[in-house]
């Protein structure tokens, strides 16, 4: 018998819903490159439905009981009386997910002696010291692909919002407004512009194609070049790095896993470096942009925006810079949790879970650490260290204020 121990966000302030703005969801049949969608035995859920969430439990419940394994659902996951701390000392797998992460701290690996997997039910396990993951031979799995496309989606999204005042002229509406020079004295067209990605991995790529058809000129920096007639389809420029791309960018989306040569890459220097009134669009990782250079950023109007939905730590303190400077629009983490992902990342998940208790091999595609070494997708998209900590941080989010309701 096995003991899994996930961690997921709260439930609707509501309560758990009982139903949903549409009936079904599409029908995808494979990702972009021709990797298929998670195959998990069987599911227990309908597609659709809120599975990210505790109530939700990933749908995992009857699975995981029907084996005779034990099954823990919890969010409170930061500081030493949680529910987390007290449960992981014997657990055998931990799951959680990045927009509500289980800091997996070297110390809480040296607590957990049982601890043989580490999921993420999503992409980007940097809230897993990796590092620690090695020395202790526990494997780190996610599930890769599964909400690229809705991150690369909700880039689209933030970029047109930033540029065209968005969220401003709404709010101007909703407070009883009219006054349309306040909306257009901060909006612009992005045909034309400069558009750059940090990497061009599965979301940057993705943005770049569901950019193409606005016209703009497409630039973007990796660690490895995109095949030549990649880049002639997409007419995309090619620089070395970010310090060379941002000058010549009046967009910028950074869409790079949080390592060690990412952390803190956009700092004040970073900044300087980009053209005056840029937009910056960050959904990769909070700690790969300078949180007081950004905010300090749009301030003094050298960013005109600001956008992204992470932070550093998750969930942000309250009193966390991002959520006051002005001209931003940060959302919570919840680009890759839309219920589209969420039925591919809960597949996915028993997916992983299946094959652990079974004794088969997890995929080579869902790997980031194996046999205490980097291994799969881990072995090609980061590198050792850690950039993880942070849970103490994340424990002044607990300061007695209700909780707010989305609009
Ligand atoms: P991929 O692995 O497909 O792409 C990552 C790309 O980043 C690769 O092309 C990699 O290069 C490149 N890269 C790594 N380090 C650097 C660097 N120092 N400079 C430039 N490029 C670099 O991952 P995805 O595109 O699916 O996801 C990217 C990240 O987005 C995740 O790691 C995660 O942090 C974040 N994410 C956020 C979500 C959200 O909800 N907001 C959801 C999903 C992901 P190469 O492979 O060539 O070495």
């Amino acid at each position: 018998m096995a003991k899994i121990l996930c961690v997921l966000y709260d439930d609707p302030i509501d309560g758990y819903p009982t139903s949903y703005p549409r009936d079904d969801l599409p029908t995808i049949e494979r990702y972009p490159d021709g990797q298929t969608l998670p195959t998990p035995n069987a599911i227990d859920f309908q597609p659709g439905q809120l599975l990210g969430s505790v109530g939700g439990e990933l749908g995992l419940r009857k699975f995981l009981e029907a084996g005779g394994h034990q099954l823990i659902v919890t969010e409170a996951k930061d500081g030493p009386d949680s529910e987390f701390e007290r449960e992981l000392v014997d657990a055998d797998v931990v799951i959680s997910q990045p927009f509500w992460p289980a800091y997996m701290t070297a110390e809480r690996f040296a607590k957990a002696r049982n601890l043989k997997l580490v999921v993420t039910a999503g992409i980007g396990s940097d809230h897993t010291d990796l590092q620690a993951a090695i020395e202790n031979g526990v494997t780190v799995a996610e599930v890769t692909y599964c909400n690229s496309i809705s991150v690369a989606e909700h880039v689209v999204m933030m970029i047109l919002g930033l540029a065209r005042n968005y969220l401003q002229s709404w709010d101007l509406v909703k407070a009883g407004g009219w006054n349309i020079a306040d909306c257009a004295a901060r909006s612009y067209d992005i045909e034309g512009m400069h558009v750059g990605t940090v990497a061009a991995g599965r979301i940057g790529s993705a943005v770049l194609r569901r950019l193409k058809p606005f016209d703009v000129h497409l630039h973007y920096t990796d660690r490895h070049r995109l095949p030549a007639e990649v880049e002639a389809e997409l007419g995309v420029t090619f620089h070395d790095s970010a310090a060379d791309m941002v000058p010549h960018c009046d967009v910028v989306t950074i869409n790079a896993p949080l390592h060690p040569e990412t952390e803190n890459l956009f700092d004040a220097a970073m900044i300087a470096r980009m053209k005056r009134g840029a937009y910056l669009v960050n959904t990769a990782r909070g700690k790969i942009a300078n949180r007081e250079a950004v905010a300090d950023a749009l301030e003094s109007g050298q960013l005109a925006g600001y956008a992204g939905d992470v932070w550093f730590p998750q969930p942000a303190p309250r009193n966390h810079p991002w959520r006051t400077m002005p001209n931003h629009g940060m959302t919570p983490h919840i680009s890759g949790t839309t219920l589209s992902a969420q039925a591919r990342y809960a597949a996915g998940t028993r997916e992983i879970l299946e094959c652990f208790l079974e004794g088969r091999p997890i995929r080579e595609e869902y790997l980031i650490v194996d046999g205490g070494r980097l291994a799969g997708a881990g072995a090609h998209s980061y590198s050792e260290g850690n950039a993880t900590k942070g849970s103490e941080e994340a424990e002044q989010f607990k300061v007695p204020l209700p909780p707010i309701p989305a609009q």
